[in-house]
């Protein structure tokens, strides 16, 4: 049976059967693929293997701690994977000692079916957010991480606010947003100015537009600004 497409592969790293089996039921149950493992040892060398979208992780395992467990994922995972940790203590010091192992989310037992479930896709999609870094819209590349873009591979040279206005027309290609719809995602509803684009939009003109054949950025007549991922068509034959 395929699928859907919002399904996940969870490990889950917990020796205690009962709560181990209720977690993966859950889980399956939710549509996601589930492997399990009831010790340490084994729990790191399956999430090495073949990192899982989420690792449930408990805390007291047999083999190898939850603590280290995490840790040496950390450092020799070849790809992040999102660590759930679960913990029947509910203390401060260990909640912090968690997330300096790496831990990226914590859950005490016992615990609600529908928060583990919430929780696990939370992690997922904001670990897919960060894989999902670059942007590109035509010959345009965008990486939201290093704050860089480019257009036909040349490097933008854009100050922080051009290069914010640009990235926003990007996330919102190919619509085209309004002046006012710009502004309010760049400063609420704080502009600094009477016209605040107009010295950004110039800034970015010059990078994106003016070395380039034809310009990407957009100015639709009664609706606002857009980018373009494609030339201007040339009228007649
Ligand atoms: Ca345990």
């Amino acid at each position: 049976m395929p699928l859907p497409p919002q399904a996940l592969t969870v490990l889950v790293v917990e020796d205690h059967a009962p709560l181990r089996e209720q977690i993966a039921g859950l889980l399956r149950g939710a549509g996601h693929r589930v492997d399990e493992a009831s010790d340490g040892r084994i729990g790191l060398s399956l999430a090495l293997q073949s990192p899982p979208d989420v690792l449930v992780l408990d805390l007291g395992l047999p083999g190898l701690g939850g603590l280290s467990l995490c840790r040496q994922l950390r450092e020799r995972a070849t790809q992040p994977v999102p660590v759930l940790m679960l913990t029947a203590r509910d203390t401060l010091p260990d909640k912090l000692e968690g997330f300096e192992a790496g831990a990226d989310d914590y859950l005490v037992k016992p615990f609600a079916a529908e928060e583990l479930l919430a929780r696990v896709t939370a992690l997922s999609r904001r670990a897919g957010a960060g894989r999902d870094y670059r942007l590109q819209v035509g010959e345009l590349a965008i990486d939201r991480r290093s704050h860089e873009a480019w257009r036909e591979g040349r490097r933008l040279v854009l100050p922080p606010t051009a290069f914010a206005v640009l990235l926003r027309l990007a996330e919102a290609w190919p619509r085209a947003l309004t002046r006012s719809e710009l502004i309010r995602r760049l400063w609420d509803d704080d502009p600094p100015e009477s016209d605040p684009l107009r010295t950004h939009l110039y800034q970015l003109r010059q990078q994106l537009d003016r070395p380039f054949a034809w310009p990407m950025l957009e100015t639709v007549h009664g609706v606002g600004l857009r980018l373009r991922a494609e030339p201007p068509k040339k009228d007649g034959p």
